[in-house]
């Protein structure tokens, strides 16, 4: 028997080891040297002026919405077939999510449907290139424009990626990266706020901060100037002008603060960036090249001027196939230690939903339809050409078992 071959794994070099180390050898371990140097390798990649570094990409998220002010009575547009965290945030800020369901080709949002949905308190509407595909973006913000209503572009599947010459994390007015094992790059956990306004990234640093303010606070440098942290024992004689600043918390924030160890992962992470994103498009190329003649699988649909990052490798069975007949394959597949998921249910149809706005099974037909013959493959940056034949050989068998079943 071959060894497991996992859904997925972190790429992590000798170079994320080294930055790691002297981070924790530094005696600096947040708000320092390491989230600025991940922050501005973030923003020049994207070419965006603001980037700011939080906990996760969730947090990132909810960060966002508040910096948009936000709340109660809004509403905000986000597809029906993503991850969880791109409705989640909608209900952290008390708005209401209306969900749009997705274009079968692409798995992004339908572009009429989202039009569709607008209503006078739509307040935002968070668009997902979903597996990382940047398709139907730009006309998805040039929309919001049209409509005056903010972008927020939940990237989270993305970095890396091109849609002509504009960079996944270029299209919202604000956007948000995520940095999960899972995902191109990792810092374990964190995430990244990119935008072009000044407020809203002012607005995204002090709330990550526990809604501290001021210039020194807003980045890592402001505490660069307090070694006078150590002071703090001494605070007998009055606050010094700047650590007393530390104390004054012009907002009720969060701490969503990413650290300097993830952040100096991070920095690690980014200068590969551009190995990653080829490592995972010679892994997703041999299996588009093993899997398109198969007729019962419909492989990832690419448009012609996009430079794709790939997050997952999904393939979907044709229409024949039941969800039963889809487990069973995945059944199969894990029988013989090849991971493999489904990906996603759709968002509305999970119980939290159900039972917060009674959505039910057939509300979003092309998101159902798809999440139920979706297979996730195996997918890293080291997965061998071997390791491919594998996987394409055990999916097929799975595949003719049903098929030579006689349906
Ligand atoms: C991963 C992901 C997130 C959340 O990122 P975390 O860092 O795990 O919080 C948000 N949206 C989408 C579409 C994602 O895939």
């Amino acid at each position: 028997m071959a060894n497991p071959i996992p859904l997925s794994a972190p790429d992590i070099t000798e170079l994320e080891v080294r930055l790691v180390t002297q981070t924790l050898r530094s005696g600096r371990l947040s708000i320092g040297p390491r989230l600025e140097e991940f922050e501005r390798l973030v923003g020049e990649r994207v070419n965006r002026p603001h980037a700011v570094g939080v906990s996760s990409g969730t947090a990132g998220l909810h960060l966002a919405l508040l910096a948009l002010g936000i709340g109660p009575g809004d509403e905000v547009i986000t597809p029906a077939f993503s991850f969880v965290a791109s409705a989640n945030c909608v209900l952290y800020v008390g708005a209401k999510p209306v969900f749009v369901d997705c274009d079968p080709r692409t798995l992004n949002m339908k572009l009429e449907d989202v039009e569709k949905a607008i209503t006078e308190k739509t307040k935002a509407i968070i668009g997902v290139e979903v597996f990382g595909n940047p398709c139907g973006m730009l006309e998805l913000a040039a929309l919001a424009a049209r409509y005056e209503i903010p972008l927020v572009e939940d990237a989270a599947e993305g970095l890396g990626g091109q849609k002509g010459p504009d960079p996944i994390g270029r299209f919202g007015r604000v956007a948000v990266f995520g940095f999960y094992p899972s995902k191109q790059i990792t810092t374990g956990e964190g995430g990244m706020i990119v935008t072009h306004d000044d407020k809203l990234a002012d607005l995204c640093r002090s709330m990550r901060n526990q809604g501290r303010a001021g210039p020194s606070y807003l980045t890592g440098a402001g505490l660069h100037a307090i070694p006078a942290l150590e002071v703090i024992p001494g605070l007998g004689m009055g606050l010094g002008a700047a650590l007393g600043s530390w104390l004054v918390h012009e907002r009720v924030g969060y701490n969503f603060r990413l650290s300097e160890i993830n952040a100096a992962l991070g920095v690690a992470q980014m200068q590969r960036l551009n190995e990653i994103v080829e490592a995972r498009e010679r892994v997703a190329e041999a299996y588009t090249r093993r899997l398109m003649p198969n007729p019962n699988l419909i492989v990832p649909n690419i448009s012609e001027d996009t430079r794709m990052s790939w997050f997952v490798y999904v393939v979907r069975l044709t229409d024949q196939f039941t969800s039963d007949d889809r487990d069973f394959i995945l059944e199969g597949l894990r029988r013989h230690e090849v991971g493999a998921s489904n990906y996603f249910p759709p968002i509305p149809l999970l119980p939290p939903y159900r039972k917060l706005f009674g959505f039910q099974p057939g509300d979003f037909p092309v998101a159902e339809s798809v999440s139920q013959r979706t297979i996730a493959l195996p997918f890293f940056n080291r997965l061998t050409e071997r390791e491919i034949d594998l996987v394409c050989q055990t999916l097929e068998v799975m595949i003719q078992r049903i098929t030579f079943a006689g349906r």
